[in-house]
């Protein structure tokens, strides 16, 4: 594996990880450290290769490095994988183990939970590193301060849509109404929308519905509904090639992580005529929550913090008329100038 070759002229610094006794096999990847310390969460998963998880690993830092520079946190961007199977590999050895070369980075990456780490894991980490946040004595589940900044971000999204942000009697479809979709419904129903949700999990959808009088779809119809706004707040791609010409709504904002299967698709939608709200933008509050515990942990100052992702929607929306891009595009924009020009506002 030629790995210089894979960095091009990015990526600062990547650590080979090895611990024998407790068989930790971990990469940390670190984007950039410009504008602040890496933060970003630890991966565990099965990588088939070696390979893999360094793409991985890769591809997942310089996310974090664009996201932090879009929501204007003094961060940079990283992230690290542990090569393993979450449910049978992860030990209390490992995890120390793991946090020890966190600890040699001396706070240049700074790490959190990902998918196959949950918050009871960084609490073994925190035995051996300073460099973790979102332990359970530290900001805790940041999902209400992700939920907070989606509905924000969605009244951006309305604004540039149809003229005003209040979404009082808009239909907004919500797809997965799990630890932040939820948060998204409530906070809909409060304001006056017409909500609809769909879930895998039947049972989760019926409960929040009948909390909030919301309607229900089955998932498969979904993403088909006739709505003002489409919300995925589930997992995985939502916009393929397939469906594209079953989109029934004028805008998508929503929480899940790569909702575009592929960035060409942010040029589709333009041309369909469908408002998107960058995904990692939009979802950003997740990360300004876990930022917030940098400076001693304030939930109501995290909050108030993620409100701010509104504000970088506007102005993304604006660059992408401006220069005849995509809103996804001007989000890349802004996050690339942000990071060359080093410093957060
Ligand atoms: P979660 O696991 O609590 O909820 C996900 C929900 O989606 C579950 O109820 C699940 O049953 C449902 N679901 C899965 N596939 C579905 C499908 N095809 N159709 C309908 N429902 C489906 O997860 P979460 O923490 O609420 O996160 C939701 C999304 O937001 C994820 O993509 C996550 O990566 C992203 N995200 C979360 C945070 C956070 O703070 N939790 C931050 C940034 C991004």
């Amino acid at each position: 594996m030629a790995v210089f070759d894979r960095l091009g002229s990015e990526y600062e610094q990547i650590v080979f990880g090895h611990d024998p006794t407790s068989g930790l096999r971990t990469i940390i990847a670190v984007y950039s450290t410009a504008r602040g310390p890496a933060l970003g969460g630890t991966r565990m998963w099965a990588y088939e290769t070696e390979d893999e998880a360094l793409t991985d690993a890769l591809r997942l830092g310089k996310a974090m490095a664009y996201k932090a520079a879009c929501a204007n946190l003094p961060l940079g961007g990283g992230k690290a994988v542990i090569i393993g199977d979450a449910r049978r590999d992860k030990t209390e050895a490992l995890l120390r183990a793991y946090g020890r070369q966190v600890e040699r980075l001396g706070g240049t990456y700074i790490t959190t939970a990902d998918v196959g780490t949950t918050v009871k894991d960084l609490d073994v980490i925190s035995q051996t590193t300073r460099f973790v946040t979102g332990t359970s004595h530290g900001s805790g589940d940041p999902s209400p301060v992700t939920a907070h900044g989606v509905w924000h971000g969605m009244r951006a999204v309305a604004e540039a849509a149809f003229g005003e942000a209040s979404l009082e009697g808009r239909h907004v479809v919500v797809q997965g109404v799990g630890k932040v979709g939820s948060g998204v419904a409530r906070r809909l129903k409060a304001e006056g929308a017409r909500v609809t949700v769909a879930d895998i999990d039947p049972d989760a959808a019926r409960a929040l519905a009948e909390e909030i009088d919301a309607e229900i779809v089955s998932p498969s119809e979904a993403l088909e509904v006739p709505c003002d706004v489409l919300s995925p707040c589930a997992l995985g791609p939502v916009v393929t090639e397939k469906k594209l010409d079953s989109f029934k709504c004028v805008a998508i904002a929503g929480a899940a992580n790569n909702q575009l299967a592929h960035p060409s698709l942010a040029r589709a939608l333009s041309d369909a005529g469908i408002l998107y709200a960058p995904d990692y933008v939009i979802n950003a509050g997740g990360l300004i929550n876990v930022e917030d515990e940098l400076h001693g942990y304030d939930s109501a100052r995290a909050h108030r913090k993620a409100e701010a992702i509104a504000d970088t929607l506007r102005e993304i929306f604006r660059m992408a008329d401006a220069d005849h891009v995509t809103p996804a595009e001007a989000a890349d924009r802004l996050a690339e100038s942000r990071i060359r020009g080093g410093t957060s506002a």
